[in-house]
């Protein structure tokens, strides 16, 4: 129930929820080597906690569409539930979040190169946990480093709630649009966080155009990780 969710940002009291509450950042055990999740759990466990859709981001790795639909079937999963890839990127300046764009970025690269790469194929690049670790921060002007990110990811079940304070009011104070999800590894993790889309998202193009025009907050679940109330799925 849409009112269970606490969506934090510009938000008000008013909110309707026409729009959709997707995880926008999860591992799995296949391509993820630090996840213990398998990815029907994953996937499960997200729908059956209420959001509509899930994009799995795998460390420097891709899964194809055609392999989340064949999941998505196998699990009769209802058509609008979202399952979709993105990807999480290894940089010298920490973890970046893509969405619409299937390449092969390598690993470690310079965070300008990936950034260039994204804007080149027309994706959204979103900083991962940023306040995580004070460290791999390019020096001063990091308010412009910030910028330079279709958004922030400032809700997290890795990030400490400090560090989720501290982005939240980056995000306020920068005007920076800001994401939440769950970077879920474990069943604890599932279902914590998310994206709220104000627009319908029915693929990755949507949800890339609606990242890169600033059409999101960040969310909890509160009956996310081991405490999902199941809506009788399966
Ligand atoms: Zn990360
Ligand atoms: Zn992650």
């Amino acid at each position: 129930m849409p009112g269970e969710a606490c969506l934090t940002g510009e938000t008000g009291a008013g909110l309707v929820f026409n729009g959709m509450k997707i995880d926008t950042h999860a591992h799995t055990s296949q391509f993820s080597p630090c996840s213990l999740l398998p990815a029907p759990d994953l996937i499960i466990q997200t729908y059956e906690a209420g959001l509509d859709g899930l994009v799995i981001t795998e460390h420097n790795c891709q899964w194809k569409g055609s392999q989340l639909d064949e999941i998505k079937s196998a699990l009769r999963l209802p058509e609008k539930f979202l399952l979709a890839a993105g990807q999480e990127i290894d940089s010298d300046a920490g973890h970046i979040l893509v969405y619409g764009c299937d390449c092969d970025f390598g690993v470690n690269r310079h965070w300008k190169d990936i950034l260039k790469i994204v804007e080149e194929s027309g994706g959204a690049a979103v900083l991962a946990h940023p306040f995580r670790w004070k460290c791999n921060v390019p020096g001063d002007g990091y308010d412009e480093f910030l910028r330079s990110f279709s958004a922030i990811e400032v809700r997290s079940a890795n990030l400490p709630y400090a560090a989720q304070a501290e982005g939240i009011d980056t995000a306020r104070r920068l005007k920076i649009p800001a994401a939440g999800g769950s970077d879920a590894h474990a069943h604890d993790m599932a279902a914590t966080y998310f994206t709220f889309f104000p627009d319908d998202v029915r693929n990755i193009n949507d949800l890339t155009a609606a990242i890169k025009a600033g059409r999101i907050r960040p969310g909890r679940l509160r009956h996310g990780g081991n405490n999902v109330k199941k809506r009788g799925h399966l």
